[in-house]
């Protein structure tokens, strides 16, 4: 005899708006589902291509495979998470976990789920009739939808590479304030940036640190009147 599964659905207490947006999200994958499903076996089309293998990607890939759409993922292999000697904000490692490891655990949980990855790197992605065509470089691939997690790139400081590597696997050099301010409590702080996001950064590291620096990447700082003003009064250095 099969098993009986039972499924409660939550009562929402999020804002009508919100309640709104989960319903949509909802009905849009069930509409891709029945209209998959109306097809036979041989026809099946990739329901979406994921740009992008970091944590955005692969978690979008779990969730889509699990609502049985067919999904790939092409990565071009850069995610700045595989850069995160150890990460100790994620829920769930208690301990901490290096980027490349965790990055490793999400793949594992996507195969699971039959999804398909592959390192390859989309350099053209146009409309077609039935969805979308992403050239790589080594295919094409049609897919019915399109999710891009392609991240952002780091500015790397001007300095050796070999410098900046080993600075980086040491924790001398950090590239995120909101991940790893905590880790730098206590320590003397040198943030390389300017203008306003620079003057933020520095305000939010104070918490941490009374000696926090400012450094402007390219020499003289852009920061307005009352930026600086505001890092003197938070005796930061400019
Ligand atoms: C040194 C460092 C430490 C960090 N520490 C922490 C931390 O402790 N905690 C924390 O929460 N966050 C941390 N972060 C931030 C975290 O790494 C990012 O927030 C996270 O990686 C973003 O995930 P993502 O999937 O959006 O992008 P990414 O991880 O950057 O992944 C994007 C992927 O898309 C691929 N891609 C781009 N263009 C294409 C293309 N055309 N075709 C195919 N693939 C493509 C890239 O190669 C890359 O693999 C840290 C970042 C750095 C650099």
């Amino acid at each position: 005899m099969r098993a009986l599964h039972v499924i409660i659905l939550p009562v929402r207490k999020a804002s009508p708006h919100k309640c709104e947006s989960a319903r949509d999200l909802v009905r849009a994958y069930v509409g891709l589902r029945k209209r998959r499903f109306s097809r036979g076996p041989a026809q099946r089309q990739i329901d979406c291509l994921i740009i992008g293998g970091g944590p955005a990607g692969l978690t979008a890939a779990i969730y889509l495979a699990r609502f049985r759409l067919r999904t790939i993922v092409v990565d071009a292999g850069k995610s700045r998470a595989a850069l995160i000697p150890r990460t100790n904000n994620h829920a769930g490692f208690p301990n901490g976990i290096s980027g490349k490891e965790l990055l490793e655990r999400m793949r594992q949980q996507a195969y699971r789920f039959a999804v398909e990855f592959h390192y390859d790197r989309v350099e053209r992605l146009e409309k077609a009739t039935a969805g979308f065509l992403a050239t790589t470089q080594s295919r094409s691939v049609t897919a019915r939808s399109v999710l891009l997690a392609t991240g952002v790139t780091n500015i790397a400081p001007r300095m050796p590479a070999e410098v900046h590597d080993e600075a980086l696997s040491g924790l001398q050099l950090r590239y995120c304030p909101v991940c790893d301010g905590y880790e730098a409590s206590g320590q003397r702080i040198a943030v390389i940036g300017t203008g306003a996001r620079g003057a933020k950064q520095a305000k939010f590291l104070r918490s941490y640190s009374d000696d926090v620096t400012l450094i402007g990447p390219h020499g003289p700082h852009e920061l307005e009147p009352s930026e600086r003003d505001r890092l003197n009064s938070l005796g930061s250095r400019s």
